[in-house]
């Protein structure tokens, strides 16, 4: 299986190039926050606890969002793998992830981190805010929250893969097209 986590702040990029990458290597694609505002959105129990989160730019505590992920995983019967967006980010759901796939005979293949300067994904999150109807695109505080919380819980999850060998960083400045070859590169090499 090929089982890729994509990586980065928010407003990397991580939600468009998963479809690219979904459409090149037949891949499921899981993102925790695509789940979570669906949840929202159909009012269960679930979106209602992960909202009072999301709204203020916090993590859904670990518990809560790794069980919803192995039920995920789960609903999947022999995929040629996943792509992993928006998880884990913490060391904790990290390892959760690693026991999962343990369980199935699998492993991470490779964490490919999409590197961006804060100052662009502000812009690029100030400018998703137009169409994307989310909450915490709209207010910067919320952005300048989210980055922070990437910067001290989430980033130090690449620690993780790099003990692994497994971390690749790509440069996640240029077009769409751009990162997509560099992705794909560092997939095949
Ligand atoms: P995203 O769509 O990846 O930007 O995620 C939006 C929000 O969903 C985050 O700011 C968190 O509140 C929540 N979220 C998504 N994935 C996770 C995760 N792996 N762990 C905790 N919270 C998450």
């Amino acid at each position: 299986m090929l089982n890729v986590v994509l990586f980065g702040p928010p407003g990397a990029g991580k939600g468009t190039q998963s479809e690219n990458l979904v459409k090149k290597f037949d891949l499921v694609h899981l993102s925790t926050g695509d789940i979570f505002r669906a949840n929202i959105k159909g009012e269960t129990e679930l979106g209602n606890l992960a909202k009072s989160y999301m709204d203020k730019g916090a993590l859904v505590p670990d518990e809560v969002t790794i069980k919803m992920l192995e039920s995920e995983v789960k609903k999947h019967e022999s995929p040629k793998g996943f792509i992993f967006d928006g998880f884990p980010r913490t060391k904790a759901q990290a390892a959760a992830l690693d026991a999962l796939l343990a369980e199935n005979n699998t492993e991470v293949s490779a964490m490919l981190a999409l590197e961006v300067p804060e100052e662009e994904l502000k812009i690029r999150l100030a400018k998703r805010a137009e169409t994307s109807g989310r909450v915490d695109d709209a207010n910067p505080k919320v952005i300048q929250n989210r980055i922070d919380v990437y910067q001290r819980e989430t980033a130090p999850v690449a620690a993780y893969y790099q003990d692994q060998d497994k971390y690749r960083g790509i440069n996640g400045i240029g077009t769409i097209e751009d990162i997509a070859n560099r992705l794909y590169e560092a997939l095949e090499a």
